[in-house]
């Protein structure tokens, strides 16, 4: 089987890493030329949407993906007529502008923060009376890591904040003072078997995730965030992992976000699960049994932001792995990162300790 994957960045190498053993073939498409995956899988350089490149793509692959929730829609709806692509178009569609985004969760009654969609100052200042502040203003599109956001307290700093993200069509959502951040990672298969992993319990700073610690211990959350991602993953008909973001405010998840990918905070099934995201999504789109997505005792993983610390000083802590995504250091790029595992808590705990020592 051969699958071709829009986008070659880290994500796209750890899917290539992770179909070998099944026997898969990779192509990439990657306007970069020395793009991570590009090591490990045949490259195509090109734009994610270049009419010739796609039709290279539909050509050799015999279904088709993406690692990255800016390719172009369209591009996608035309590939999708002459190869099978998933996740389909319309979720990707979706996923690419944060009102449809919170519309859908509001049509499927997922929780969410209050929002409005604004277009320009005066419906800005409307929203920011109606829904309070403090707020988050959001580019509707393009927005990730923290980018394209502005903090908003008073009023008065609306001017401000939307010259700021250059007048763009935004969301505005109310500030949530939540207790913590998890996530979810779903996958549903093309015979429709749905399948979740452990809630992830995210740490985030400046923006961008920093660790993810699995299994997060809550029944009653598991619960809830199951029955709250099922609606999403049978509105789309979606094939492959899907990651929903929550915000947990008291003891109820809100969803933040959601990405039609394989996602970091799911890095850590790769030595932390029976099965890993990456295997689980290639499996969910070539219409295999999903994989089992049990934690190995606890399991947690660390990013390394703008560059990555020497190997060997992470691999002298027992039971970290290391990985280097073979991208030039750059701030605020992810590069790598590590993944620990421990049998109990307070273990994992110190290993975390460790390595953010290593990191400061
Ligand atoms: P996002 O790009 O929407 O995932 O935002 C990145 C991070 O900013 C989130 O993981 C939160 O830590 C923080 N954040 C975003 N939106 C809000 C909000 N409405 N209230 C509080 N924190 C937020």
């Amino acid at each position: 089987m051969i699958i071709g994957i829009i986008g070659g960045g880290q994500l796209a190498k750890m899917m290539v890493l992770a179909g070998y053993p099944l026997g898969q073939e990779f192509i990439v498409l990657d306007p970069l030329p020395d793009a991570a995956a590009g090591r490990v899988a045949k490259q195509l350089i090109g734009a994610y949407d270049d009419p010739a490149m796609l039709a290279e793509l539909a050509r050799t692959a015999d279904v088709v993906t993406f690692d990255f929730e800016n390719v172009p829609a369209n591009a996608v709806r035309n590939l999708a007529k002459q190869v099978p692509v998933y996740p389909s178009a319309e979720a990707l569609a979706v996923s690419q502008d944060r009102c449809q985004e919170k519309e859908l969760f509001t049509q499927l009654k997922v929780p969410t923060n209050k929002y409005a969609c604004v277009d320009n100052l005066a419906q800005l200042q409307a929203a920011a009376k109606e829904i309070g502040l403090p707020a988050m203003l959001k580019t509707r599109r393009l927005g990730y890591d923290g980018k394209g956001q502005q903090f908003i307290t008073a009023i008065e700093q609306t001017g401000a904040a939307w010259q700021s993200i250059a007048e763009q069509p935004a969301i505005l959502e109310s500030f949530i003072d939540f207790e913590m951040e998890v996530s979810i990672i779903a996958m549903r298969g093309r015979n429709g078997e749905i399948a979740f992993y452990p809630l992830v319990h995210n740490t985030h700073r400046d923006g961008i995730l920093r660790i993810s610690k699995a299994p997060f211990p809550d029944v009653a959350l598991q619960k809830q965030a199951e029955k709250l991602v099922t609606p999403i993953l049978e509105h789309f008909n979606y094939v492959g992992v899907l990651a929903v973001e929550f915000f947990v405010k008291d003891g109820n998840l809100l969803a933040n976000e959601m990405a039609p990918r394989v996602h970091n905070t799911g890095h850590w099934t790769i030595e932390g699960a029976s099965v890993s995201q990456f295997e689980n999504h290639l499996r969910a789109i070539c219409d295999l049994p999903l994989g089992a997505t049990d934690v190995h005792s606890h399991a947690a993983m660390i990013n390394f932001i703008s560059e990555l610390p020497p190997a060997e000083s992470i691999l002298a802590i027992p039971g970290c792995h290391f990985h280097d995504y073979g991208k030039k250091p750059r701030p605020g790029r992810k590069v790598g990162h590590a993944t620990l595992r421990a049998s109990l808590e307070s273990r994992l705990q110190e290993k975390i300790s460790a390595i953010n020592k290593l990191l400061d």
